[in-house]
């Protein structure tokens, strides 16, 4: 199938598991998971509708975003502090803010150009060594650290819980979904708790009906990703 079908595919499900599960489907925000993929297919895929991209590396966000006109960009992935001040009058919303010297340096940064930046904390759900993220525990101390900012706005929580099965998977999203409804609660100025970023192509129906509102689909727009040909360009 072909990057539009994937898209037109992608949105019917989303529709018929809010529909299973009683939401309303406007409420979820798809992100296109465009790392590794040529622009040539963003733009197909902006043609079918996907109007936010999600990309993990700044460099290659950069390139891309040159080249493509009206998208709105998320950042999901790792960020280097040395790498903010690239992106940071060109995103929209960061979903991986998980250190107070990260949170320093995009405060700074978007003080600079007078703006406020949205982001998302991330959370290591599932304590992996090999992932980035607070543990859930931590969660609050750095919640309230993060009020010291005035140029970063905090509008949620984003997971990438284990592979460990779909019923592990509802259980890490269970537990994404109560620490989101705990945060909301915080009336903290430079809180506005809208956004639960969980649930990629293979999880993302069951994300839906955890609570998701912000779901990262990458193979199942753009299919299989490459990294053998990525890495030598
Ligand atoms: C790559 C990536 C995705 C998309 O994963 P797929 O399984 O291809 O849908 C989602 N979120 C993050 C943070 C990613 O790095």
């Amino acid at each position: 199938m072909g990057v539009a079908e994937n898209v037109y595919y992608i949105k019917n499900r989303i529709k018929e598991v809010c529909e299973r599960c009683g939401r309303n489907h406007d409420e979820i925000i798809l992100v296109g998971v465009s790392k590794t993929h040529p622009v040539e297919k963003l733009i197909e895929a902006k043609s079918a509708g996907i109007d936010i991209f999600g990309e993990s590396k700044a460099q290659e966000f950069l390139t891309k975003y040159e080249k493509i006109e009206g998208a709105k960009w998320h950042f999901i992935g790792h960020l280097q502090k040395n790498k903010v001040k690239y992106i940071i009058d060109k995103v929209d919303l960061i979903h991986s803010l998980d250190d107070l010297e990260l949170a320093g340096e995009i405060n700074k940064r978007a003080q600079k150009i007078s703006r406020v930046m949205d982001v998302l904390i991330q959370i290591n759900i599932g304590k992996e060594q090999t992932k980035y993220g607070i543990y859930e525990e931590d969660l609050f101390e750095f919640a309230e650290r993060l009020t010291q900012f005035n140029n970063i706005k905090i509008k949620g929580l984003m997971c990438i819980p284990p592979d460990e099965g779909d019923d592990k998977t509802r259980q890490y999203f269970k537990r994404m979904k109560m620490l989101f409804d705990e945060i909301k609660k915080l009336n903290y100025r430079n809180f506005d708790i809208k956004y639960l970023s969980m649930g990629m192509t293979h999880d993302f129906e069951i994300a839906i009906e955890e609570g998701a509102n912000i779901i990262r689909v990458g193979t199942g727009i753009f299919g299989e990703r490459d990294y053998t040909k990525e890495e030598k360009k």
